[in-house]
């Protein structure tokens, strides 16, 4: 049977991310168990592809998320460069339609300086200032961030995946792990169609299935997890540039993490809209409602008898399902959603569907979404659930993060990590919570 000393399970951007730094390590065995034949064949390609500047989000109740994306934009933009990855630095408009938004707005703004944002990258302009320079925009007022940044966030996922096998971790595609058994001094994982591995300690980034990860090894029982699907509408070539930067509008529903769909400049040279958030039943439901019957049963039940049975008596939350699922019968209610500031569009600019991706949230026993990264300590174990967005820009500097952490438990020893192109003290130290 293999022996290793970490595994990872889940081969998207963060346990990618995290087998790179270990694989920094001497000596250190490492694997990444993907069930996938690849890395980065859920949420880590389907998504905005957006390297966000993180004024949005509030430095308290989202502290580890926001500065691991304010550290991150410069280890990715090294990275990109040095392996010749798409980096567009087309910048976003965040607009406001009505006064209690523009409110938001200047809070945003305290919000960018407190989470790191470099003063001269945000600006907050009057609803002349955007039309000078977005002529199709219509709103009262917006941020202008300047350094954000379109890219691909597969191939980000894949070139980390070449950097951490040429320094020795391996990667077990094809795994699907469906069990665990404690060995005495090891952990014998246990796979759908493999032989067993055995290791010293797992690191569970299992993206929309962490949850579930974590319930195997007798954790997180008092959570659930709800998944919902992004979906998107590319525009016909000749609209691309209606706007040339990503325009997003103030999020509603502020007690809920999603953003209404944008406008985005994807860094292939396409323009779409989106994405929604519509429920649906499993964490790979990219098309139709339904999915796999077991799973949808498997769900309801879940949701009738978890913590998530406490939002559908949330008005606010049926509200917003509403009309999630609108935008996703209809095509017209989802452009009417973006057409509110940029009034130009039209349902017939949109011909083809995007690459839809599934976020999945976890909820807490009293049935609130929880707003940061949920970490969770086992016996031989350490789980990463409620991965969300923006966790693909944060990436980098929070796999950082997390491998000071097993250090400080005593489950890493950083003696002589070898160089890497991205410097770990010095990425650590600039996360500084
Ligand atoms: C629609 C959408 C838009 C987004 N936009 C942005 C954006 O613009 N900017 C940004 O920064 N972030 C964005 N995000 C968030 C970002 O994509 C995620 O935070 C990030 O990709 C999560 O990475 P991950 O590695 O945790 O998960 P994943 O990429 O989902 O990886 C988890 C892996 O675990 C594997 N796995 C699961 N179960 C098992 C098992 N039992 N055995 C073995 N392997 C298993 C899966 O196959 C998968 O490969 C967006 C997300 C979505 C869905």
């Amino acid at each position: 049977m293999n022996k290793y000393d970490v595994a990872i399970i889940g081969g998207g951007i963060l346990g990618t991310a995290i087998s790179y730094w270990l694989s920094t390590i001497p000596n250190l065995k490492t694997c990444v168990i993907e069930k996938e034949s690849s890395v980065a064949q859920h949420a880590s390609s389907r998504n905005t592809g957006v390297i966000h500047s993180p004024f949005y989000l509030d430095p308290q109740k989202k502290k580890t998320i926001a500065r691991s994306a304010a550290v991150s934009r410069s280890l990715w933009k090294e990275f990109s460069i040095s392996g010749n990855i798409p980096w567009m630095e087309c910048g976003t408009l965040e607009v406001a339609m009505d006064d209690s938004q523009h409110k938001i707005l200047e809070k945003y703004i305290q919000w960018g300086a407190q989470n790191g944002i470099p003063e001269d990258a945000l600006r907050l302009m009057d609803s002349s200032e955007v039309s000078k320079k977005e002529p199709n925009v219509r709103c009262i007022s917006g941020i202008y961030c300047s350094q954000d940044v379109s890219t691909d966030y597969g191939m980000m996922t894949r070139a980390l995946h070449d950097h951490s096998k040429s320094n020795n971790v391996a990667f077990l595609f094809d795994h699907k792990m469906t069990g665990i058994k404690n060995t005495g001094d090891l952990l014998e994982l246990q796979f759908f169609n493999n032989p067993s591995v055995e290791c010293k300690f797992v690191l569970n980034c299992a993206g929309g299935s962490s949850l579930e990860i974590a319930k195997m090894f007798g954790l997180a029982k008092d959570y659930s997890s709800l998944h919902f699907r992004g979906e998107y509408w590319i525009a016909e070539k000749q609209y691309e540039n209606l706007v040339n930067t990503n325009v997003y509008s103030v999020a509603k529903f502020t007690n809920f993490p999603f953003l209404d769909p944008h406008w985005i400049k994807r860094a292939n040279g396409t323009t779409e809209i989106g994405p929604n958030a519509v429920p649906v039943a499993n964490p790979e439901t990219y098309s139709g409602y339904v999915g796999n019957i077991s799973d949808v049963v498997s769900k309801l039940g879940e949701i009738l008898s978890g913590s998530s049975k406490k939002l559908l008596v949330n008005p606010e939350f049926l509200s917003l399902i509403s009309k999630e699922w609108k935008s996703s019968l209809s095509k017209t209610a989802m452009v009417n959603r973006v057409k509110q500031f940029i009034p130009k569009i039209s349902p017939d600019f949109f011909v083809k569907r995007g690459t839809s991706g599934i976020r999945t949230p976890i909820i807490s026993k009293r049935g609130e979404f929880l707003s940061e990264i949920l970490e969770i300590d086992g016996n031989d174990s350490f789980h990463i659930l409620n991965y969300n967005s923006p966790g693909a820009t944060g990436a980098p500097a929070y796999s950082a993060l997390i491998v000071k952490k097993l250090q400080e438990k005593g489950i890493l020893n950083l003696k002589n990590m070898r160089q890497s192109f991205w410097n770990f003290d010095k990425t650590v130290e600039q996360i500084n919570i």
